[in-house]
């Protein structure tokens, strides 16, 4: 595989693709063979075989992925949750200790605290923008910290560059979740952090078709995270491995487009009467703008805003819209719209909702890459038809 060390639009396409190209083949083909022809492995971590990571589709994926954030090396994994998983339980055993910022997507947030206590692994958050309240809740057994570039669903960008040198200065491994922003809008290795995970799932394949993840750092880490990620079996399928690979190709043309649009809509929601308030790293009115301006090459596709009235009106305003689709998830090419406290944080108690801001009227847009306009013009229409 060549190195490739062009920009980023560049390593999109080139990064990791077999050099020379296979019997010619533009677009990586499908290695859909579970195992593979003895060669010379002595190490089981090494046996060619779809759960041990290590097909052609695997390999071409994990230097793509590392090329775009600088890593050393990359692993892909069965989808973001698997990514997220694995690297806790690679990283902390029983008695160990975690800290976590508050306020992040509903599935890491009940994974650390139902299933880590379970295994003996304790936890406390932080908020991520009062950086002087951090050395409070550290403990002797804290091993690692784990924060998220953009958090789900408030769009909070924290003061990143202190939460790196706090893990650096009492020797914490520092985790990130970057599937908000994407490598095109934050490299969170270029910055210190070491380790970046993704969830493929959204921007990175783009097309609301697969569910996969990604865990991208340094040598010694992704090798740890593999071993674990090799027992635990939560491997991704070949052909999921091929549609990934496909995705990321167009990453830049989305979303930078993504980037744009989702910023008209966020000033044209800013200025409605009908709306309170408008969550998007990108306004001059949000808590982390200063800390996403400093960071962040583009503020992203997702946006958050509270709707004047009640859940019921946030229901009938999702009702009205014609051109979005009301659904989970994100990062695809399809505009989704969702009410955070009915899916992805409907597993968080209803205080810890009401705790962090996440109102039971707030209303999460992902924006796709139809026409500015036509969104712009549907969300007229929407909060008119009130
Ligand atoms: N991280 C973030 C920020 C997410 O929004 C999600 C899912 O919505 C995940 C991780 C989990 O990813 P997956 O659904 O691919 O397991």
């Amino acid at each position: 595989m060549a190195k490739i060390r062009n920009r980023i639009e560049t390593r999109l396409v080139h990064a990791g693709e077999p050099h020379p190209l296979i019997n010619g083949a533009v677009s990586m083909p499908i290695f859909q063979s579970s195992t593979f022809g003895i060669t010379q492995q002595t190490n089981y971590h090494d046996l060619k075989y779809i759960r041990l990571n290590n097909t052609p589709n695997h390999a071409a994926l994990h230097e793509k992925l590392a090329s775009l954030e600088s890593g050393e090396t990359a692993i892909v994994t069965a989808s973001g949750m698997a990514s997220i998983s694995t690297t806790l339980l690679a990283l902390l055993s029983s008695g160990d200790h975690i800290l976590a910022q508050e306020c992040l997507y509903g599935g890491t947030h009940d994974l650390i605290t139902k299933d880590l206590p379970d295994l003996g692994i304790s936890y406390d958050f932080v908020d991520g923008y009062d950086k002087s309240s951090w050395k409070d809740k550290l403990k002797e057994n804290t091993k690692v910290i784990y924060v998220e570039t953009i958090t789900n669903p408030l769009l909070q960008v924290a003061d990143l560059k202190s939460i790196i040198e706090f893990a650096k200065n009492n020797g914490l491994i520092s985790v990130i979740d970057n599937t908000f922003a994407s490598p095109i809008n934050f490299r969170p290795l270029e910055w210190g952090f070491d380790i970046s995970i993704h969830s493929c799932t959204k921007y990175l394949n783009g097309h609301s078709d697969i569910v996969a993840g990604a865990v991208i750092g340094g040598f010694d880490l992704i090798e740890k995270i593999t071993h674990k990620l090799n027992h635990l079996g939560g491997c991704l399928d070949p052909h999921a491995c091929f549609l990934l690979h496909r995705g990321i190709k167009t990453l830049a043309v989305r979303m930078k487009y993504q980037n744009e649009s989702a910023l008209k809509v966020a000033n044209y929601l800013e200025n409605h009467q009908m709306i309170e308030q408008v969550n998007y790293p990108g306004l001059e009115s949000h808590p982390g703008h200063g800390f996403a301006h400093e960071l962040l090459d583009g503020f992203g596709g997702m946006l958050s805003f509270k709707i004047t009235g009640d859940a019921e009106t946030a229901d009938r305003f999702i009702k009205n819209t014609i051109l979005p689709i009301e659904a989970p998830s994100l990062g695809g090419v399809e505009t989704l719209i969702t009410r955070p406290a009915t899916t992805s944080h409907a597993g968080m108690s209803v205080s810890d909702r009401q705790r962090l801001g996440i109102s039971d009227r707030l209303i999460r847009v992902s924006i796709g890459i139809e026409a500015t306009e036509d969104i712009i013009e549907d969300f007229y229409n929407a909060l008119k038809a009130l």
